[in-house]
């Protein structure tokens, strides 16, 4: 890119792909094959041989997924990315690629349910050991460590209940015992949150999410530096979790406009926030931008661009409450997934029982009355509104 080496994220969507093609397009094309041509002898040579070759065979790499690729590593201030099909698959591929048999991995209490699964059934069945804890406390990291120790894997801001993990603490306390540190960032996205520059060693991001803004696209993606993102990326060629080059086309595309969007999602969700807490059928909203979460200086400092689009808030009305709400929501889908344009709500509870069990679920506060909710583009009195009637509901529902 230019000499002046522009560092805001919206001049980064725009530009940090130029040049990565040796043309000309400002819109990147999608390269929608599986294998390239060799042109001559050497040519075969070097496609055959060269690591992350992007015009060999696509599950190696594809030239529109390297222009993602250049975008998400600048955004996110990484040497390298790598682009998968879908969140868990960057998840399942840095893990398997970083710890085998033998070797103790900390992470959270909370994660994903995807990855809560992968912690607790798949990893001990090839000899790794998972110890869980409570996130909030760095000192919960430190007493877990063992010799074994390989990976520390956070979330941050963690789904659904948006616990924060101190990502100094824990990068500082992981490079003092030469311990790998992971954080899913996704919830965050790199324009609220840069875990890198936190001492942290990877970041993984479900694109599925606010980076494709769009929820009309899967991808993953996987950030750290150069020599990491190759040891991934072995593993990822073995594995096959790669991205398709329409969907990482759908991604170049929604990256465009990813700070322009973060920047009015951070606006409305402290807005719609604020009118939660003071409604009364609500009994706790969990927004690390409300003055009342517990960990609210902690996100202040390390999410300096704001405090992101995904909340979660308890009903007093329980079950019966939240299935009286989601009768009653218009603009509101009731749908999984986050990040997009459209606003979209649903029970954590329900994903969590189903996969983990009920006693796990409610262990790890994951109540039946939980609602999670992702703000949208959609105006913010417009979505106060809809959720007013829901919660108006509610409240009738859970007394009739
Ligand atoms: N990480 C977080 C925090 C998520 O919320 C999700 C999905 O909801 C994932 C990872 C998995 O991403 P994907 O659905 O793209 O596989």
């Amino acid at each position: 890119m230019s000499t002046s080496s522009p560092s805001h994220p919206e001049t980064l969507v725009a530009h940090a792909d130029r040049g990565i093609d040796a043309v000309s397009d400002v819109a990147a094309p999608i390269h929608q094959t599986a294998p390239f041509r060799a042109l001559s002898d050497d040519e075969f040579a070097a496609m055959s041989t060269t690591p992350r070759h992007d015009r060999n065979y696509t599950r190696d790499g594809n030239p529109t997924s390297s222009r993602v690729e250049a975008v998400l590593a600048a955004l996110e201030g990484a040497e390298a990315a790598l682009l998968t099909a879908s969140g868990m698959g960057a998840i399942s591929t840095v893990v398997l690629g970083l710890v085998g048999s033998g070797d103790h991995v900390i992470a959270q209490r909370t994660h994903y349910v995807g990855t809560a699964q992968l912690l607790a059934t798949v990893l001990p069945r090839f000899g790794i050991t998972v110890t869980l804890v409570d996130q909030a406390r760095p000192q919960a990291f430190a007493d877990a460590i063992t010799p074994a120790t390989k990976l520390i894997f956070v979330e941050t801001p963690a789904n659904p209940l948006l616990t924060i993990t101190d990502l100094a603490a824990v990068g500082q306390l992981a490079r003092t015992h030469g311990i790998i540190t992971l954080c899913d960032s996704t919830i965050a996205t790199p324009v609220n949150q840069l875990p890198l520059g936190l001492g942290i060693d990877l970041v993984v991001h479900s694109a599925t999410k606010f980076l494709g803004g769009h929820h009309d696209l899967m991808a993953g993606v996987v950030l750290g530096t150069r020599e990491m993102i190759e040891r991934v990326w072995h593993m990822a060629v073995t594995l096959g979790p790669v991205a398709d080059p329409f969907a990482a086309w759908l991604l170049l595309r929604g990256l465009r406009t990813l700070p322009l969007r973060v920047a009015r999602q951070n606006q409305t969700a402290l807005e719609v926030a604020r009118f939660l807490e003071r409604h009364s059928v609500v009994l706790r909203v969990h927004y690390p931008g409300l003055e009342s979460h517990a960990q609210h200086a902690l996100a202040r400092r390390q999410m300096p661009g704001g405090f992101g689009g995904l909340m979660s808030f308890e009903l007093r009305t329980g079950f019966d409450g939240a299935q009286a709400f989601f009768g009653a929501m218009g603009l509101v889908s009731r749908a999984v997934s986050f990040g997009g344009f459209e606003s979209l709500a649903t029970q954590p509870g329900a994903m969590w029982s189903g996969s983990v069990g009920a006693s796990k679920s409610t262990e790890a506060g994951i109540t039946a009355g939980l609602i999670r909710l992702s703000i949208g583009l959609e105006h913010p009195s417009d979505l106060i509104a809809d959720l007013d009637h829901a919660l108006h509901a509610a409240a009738q529902g859970a007394s009739s």
